[in-house]
């Protein structure tokens, strides 16, 4: 279930000053009781009138906690007052249980009561308030159950910043058919009055996409044993990595190192490196690991790394390219993805990002192998790498096509433009063709090629992918099971006559309806 319509984003971050009284304490707690009961009569009322009830009854005992309110009474006789009281023995409980697994994602769920609360002892209104008559993609932090319930008919979709498959804002969206993305860690960068399709399907949020861009969830149904080539997770956190191997992930196509420190202000040293791609790599599934080093620049700016602002970022110096700028580059990030294969016991392969030029294919090559990594590699993310990839043999061992940045740059179309949405469709039939001919190119000199872009993650095109030859997928770590079962219900004949009718269309709509068409028929 996808959904097209206007980034809405929502503030629901509350961070109240703590406030003392001067009343009596008697005074003060004649204020929380009835604020307390007005909360837990709001949740018994929507445990009655919303989907899964049960989620809104156990608000209800929550709020109503008699240890909870002997905690905010203690409060009030050191001074605070009734909202404060009760927020911060919240925050107090919260902080406690947050390290408990099962409890970490009700942590919000809790804090949203306790704000609710503060809310009432001072009368103010928190309430979410979402225009009517429009079609919108609410973006957030997070979203309390309670705020589920006022969505509109306004609201096509949600995103959130936090959460996981298993907090509450996701349930409740799926009971509500609400197309829903939740653990969105690039969130905050969609503006409110984006056009973008949510496509939960593919895992992902398309600027300027409409719904007919969608993946295509089709029931694949297994018939053998094993795809028909490997599918490998995309991580970029341990947890990430854990995700791919219980889905079925048999390696990890790729590792966005960036991602370990998109928030961080500081320089990491090696240490710190080696520590964080450890984990990492301990978590992944066993088989084959890629780690891409930094890929930092444009759309993945790195606080620390300071980059000069540019007019044109995605066509600026990102990527492999700041190579020789900063140290990280030049050799401080290998040594530590080493220690940390080292120290895994694990075998890894590295690649570099955002090659263009041969010349850097062959300065990264000699540099990974001079580091000690035995199989390397470069993106194919540039048109003009592909032209020269007959000068790859003996420098690289495989490529691997970032079909995301590999469209950006053979369409002239910013991937994150809110209006080119069409151009970047993973079925655009000269992407496709750039695909094959890279293949193609690539077997002549006996380089093997995977592909790691959103492509990748689209269990029909996954299987056309294998019909034109490609050797692997890795597909984010919530599509690799749709995409292992899509691999594992055609043979290689099946999945080249697949390829060859996608391929023999000229619009990208018509690509995907052949190739769905070519699947059924087969
Ligand atoms: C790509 O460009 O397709 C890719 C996999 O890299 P990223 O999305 O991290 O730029
Ligand atoms: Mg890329």
């Amino acid at each position: 279930m996808a959904a097209e319509g206007l980034i809405h984003r929502v503030e629901t971050e509350f961070n109240p000053k703590p406030k003392k009284h001067s009343d009596s304490i008697e005074d003060q707690v004649a204020i929380l009781k009835p604020a307390i009961e007005a909360i837990t009569a709001e949740m018994e009322a929507l445990s009655a009138s919303e989907h899964d009830g049960e989620i809104f009854e156990a608000l209800s005992m929550l709020v109503a906690d008699e240890a909870l309110f002997d905690e905010a009474v203690l409060k009030i006789e050191e001074g605070f007052d009734a909202g404060t009281s009760f927020y911060q023995a919240t925050v107090d409980m919260s902080e406690i249980l947050k390290d408990d697994p099962d409890f970490s994602e009700r942590a919000n769920d809790m804090l949203d009561l306790a704000k609710r609360v503060w809310a009432k002892t001072y009368g103010v209104n928190l309430e979410l308030a979402i225009p009517e008559g429009k079609s919108l993609i609410l973006v957030a932090e997070d979203f309390a159950p309670a705020d589920t319930a006022k969505f509109n008919s306004s609201v096509r979709g949600v995103i959130t910043k936090n959460g996981g498959p298993t907090s509450h804002v996701a349930i409740l969206c799926r009971s509500k058919s609400i197309p829903a993305l939740v653990g969105v860690r690039e969130a905050d960068k969609l503006v409110s009055g984006q056009s973008v399709l949510i496509d939960p399907a593919g895992d992902r949020v398309v600027i300027g996409g409409k719904v007919d861009q969608a993946t295509v969830s089709m029931a694949f149904i297994p018939e053998f044993d094993n795809p028909l080539i490997p599918v490998y997770g995309n991580v970029g956190s341990a947890p990430d990595a854990e995700k791919s191997a219980s889905a079925g992930a048999t390696g990890v196509g790729l590792f966005r190192t960036e991602f370990v420190f998109l928030n961080q202000a500081e320089t990491p040293s090696e240490r710190q490196q080696a520590e964080a791609y450890q984990s990492v790599i301990e978590s992944a599934p066993q088989g084959e690991f890629i780690a891409r080093t930094l890929d930092a620049g444009s759309d993945k700016p790195l606080p620390f790394l300071e980059i000069e602002d540019e007019e044109n970022p995605a066509l600026g110096v990102r990527g492999f390219r700041i190579n020789g700028i900063n140290p990280l580059f030049s050799g401080e990030q290998l040594k530590a993805l080493k220690a940390a294969a080292d120290a895994a016991g694990r075998k890894v392969s590295v690649m570099a990002p955002m090659v263009s030029r041969l010349s850097e294919a062959k300065e990264f090559a000699q540099l990974a192998r001079e580091h000690g990594f035995e199989k390397v590699g470069i993106m194919v993310e540039t048109p003009s790498i592909i032209f020269q990839l007959k000068h790859l043999e003996g420098v690289v061992d495989f490529l691997s096509i970032g079909t995301n940045d590999l469209s950006q740059y053979l369409f002239a179309a910013d991937r994150l433009h809110p209006k080119l949405g069409n151009l970047l469709d993973v079925w655009q039939p000269a992407l496709l063709e750039a695909i094959s001919y890279t293949v193609e190119q690539a077997g002549k000199v006996g380089i093997k090629v995977g592909i790691c872009g959103e492509a990748a993650s689209d269990p029909l095109l996954a299987i056309v992918l294998a019909g034109i030859g490609v050797d692997t997928v890795s597909a984010s770590p919530s599509q690799v099971e749709n995409v292992t079962n899509a691999l594992r219900a055609v043979n290689k004949e099946q999945a080249s006559q697949i390829a060859k009718m996608a391929l023999s269309k000229n619009r990208a709509a018509e690509a995907r309806n052949a190739a769905k068409h070519a699947f059924a028929q087969r």
